[in-house]
């Protein structure tokens, strides 16, 4: 039997009753105890941590994480920072010159932004590959193919557009090799032969999974997760190499246009255990570039972006079969999509599980109020106000706010905190320093009245995460007969200098310490 027993430092509980102790014993992997001083006297042989004033809390739970394709990321062409055609070239020929097996040369990480570099078909088309080319915008949301990506998925001037999707064209109508949302979705699908061998995905995963234990993540919500990667989970589990424990959200895109779905007939939200477990179905209400918008500047009525018109039915599928279910909504019109789809869904039916909304992007006091009425878990993500803030320029509106997370906190939603990585930066400790400040890393305001302070985002990646994922008997408190799942940061952040992770903890044993 070994037991470590923490203290002389600041121990948060994240449990009203529990608040904070002075001391936490851990034995055989499990939090058996916690109390003041004279607790550590009952344990005179235990390994003794001194936190030496820093802060130890329950391990962060990223409650929105893409660790799946994350994980991938090193196999394709990293196109962060690239602003020059000849080096998306240079880049795109040494995958392909690495990958020669692979039907698809992929890049990944493009600014599909106004801002970022521009691509179409001709461009790529120009860098003279051999096979098949697919650069994915970090968003997830959308990609630009060359030709003959165009030609292997059927997509000509006559093809029509998915009903949950969109393929640009242009002035003649010819495709000009972007796809967005359900459009990029098939082409992601079809283009990841070759990249998703299990072997190889599982030690991609391994390896990307140890860096999320230097944040301090002990535990991500895999959000939109293909079948053939819950199989890959499951097989780490199984051989003791996965180094955080995974709620993977089945993918319903693959469900409802057919690739997947025999995923219906599979494990459903809750079950599985503390390594992998089942959590919600996931849907798409908007866009995530096409976000769905309905609001007013002014004189104004702006109505943008696309909404997915099979959702309400796969929700109401969902719910039946037993399913929780997770919809991304990330503009105000994208919102009121999902909370219709989901009242319908459960008119005639008492859920088994919530919904939970990814995102809530922008909404309005009226949807703010309507979650809060219906008990609907905001999934949210205060890295956004550096990623975000940086487009969104002057567009605000009279009658919805851009990532609410005060007034959601305000009018009692439940949050959970998360990143969306690699759509953004992983680290908790940095995506909680956006949250409190409201303010992008060149000072613009994203909304002051907005913010949160520490110690409540701290409770929003630990406990808020576990309650979304049904986790709360298992991690996210520091409560006896839960895993002793820990991270100790050095504490509160000082004048806007971000605080640091110096330990992680998983299972009771030490898998990360910072180099001093
Ligand atoms: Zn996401």
């Amino acid at each position: 039997v070994s037991t470590t027993v923490f203290g002389n430092g600041r121990i948060l509980s994240m449990d009203a009753w529990v608040g904070e102790p002075e001391v936490l014993v851990v034995t055989d992997g499990r939090i058996v105890a916690t109390g003041d001083w004279d607790l550590a006297a009952r344990y005179p042989h235990a390994q003794q941590i001194d936190l030496a004033g820093r802060w130890l809390l329950p391990g962060f739970i990223d409650a929105h994480h893409h660790l799946c394709l994350a994980a991938l990321q090193p196999l394709w062409a990293d196109l962060a920072g690239v602003h020059d055609v000849d080096e998306v070239g240079r880049r795109l020929r040494e995958v392909a010159v690495r990958e020669p097996d692979a039907p698809w040369i992929r890049a990944c990480g493009w600014d599909g932004t106004p801002r970022g570099l521009h691509l179409d078909r001709w461009v790529l088309d120009e860098l003279g590959l051999d096979r098949p080319v697919l650069v994915a915008c970090f968003s997830l949301h959308q990609a630009v193919l060359s030709s003959a990506g165009l030609d292997a998925l059927g997509i000509s001037y006559r093809t029509r557009d998915p009903g949950n999707g969109r393929i640009e064209r242009d002035d003649t109508g010819e495709p000009t090799g972007r796809l967005l949302e359900g459009a990029w979705g098939a082409a992601h699908a079809a283009s990841m032969v070759g990249y998703d061998r299990a072997r190889r995905w599982g030690d991609l995963i391994e390896v990307r999974a140890r860096t999320l234990l230097s944040y301090g993540i002990t535990a991500v919500h895999d959000a939109a997760c293909p079948t053939a990667a819950e199989a890959v989970y499951r097989q780490l589990a199984s051989e003791h190499r996965l180094p955080v424990s995974v709620v993977v959200l089945p993918h319903a895109a693959e469900i409802l246009n057919g690739v997947d779905a025999e995923r219906w007939f599979g494990p459903v939200t809750g079950e599985g255990n503390e390594d992998v477990r089942v959590g919600p179905v996931k849907f798409f209400a908007d866009g995530g570039i096409e976000i769905a918008i309905d609001a007013h500047v002014g004189a104004y009525h702006v109505r943008f972006g696309q909404l997915f018109p099979d959702t309400p039915a796969g929700v109401t599928e969902a719910v039946a079969r037993g399913y929780g279910v997770a919809i991304h909504a990330m503009g105000n019109a994208g919102l009121v999509a999902a909370l219709d789809a989901w009242e319908s869904a459960t008119r005639h039916r008492e859920p088994d599980n919530g919904l939970r909304i990814e995102h809530v992007t922008l909404a309005g006091p009226r949807e703010v109020a309507r979650m809060a009425a219906l008990g609907v878990t905001g999934v949210v993500q205060p890295g956004f106000v550096e990623l975000l803030g940086t487009q969104l320029g002057e567009t605000r509106f009279d009658d919805a706010t851009w990532m609410p997370f005060g007034d959601l906190h305000a009018a009692g939603v439940p949050l959970a905190a998360s990143s969306d990585a690699p759509c953004n930066f992983a680290e908790p400790l940095a995506g909680t320093s956006y949250g409190v400040s409201r303010r992008t890393s060149d000072g613009d305001d994203v909304g002051i009245d907005q913010t949160i302070p520490f110690e409540e985002w701290l409770r929003l990646y630990t406990y808020g995460a576990a309650l979304a994922g049904g986790q709360q008997d298992e991690r996210g408190r520091l409560l006896p007969g839960l895993r002793a799942d820990l991270v100790v940061i050095d504490g509160e952040p000082d004048a806007g200098r971000p605080v640091g992770v110096a330990q992680t903890w998983r299972g009771g044993e030490l898998v990360y310490e910072r180099a001093r």
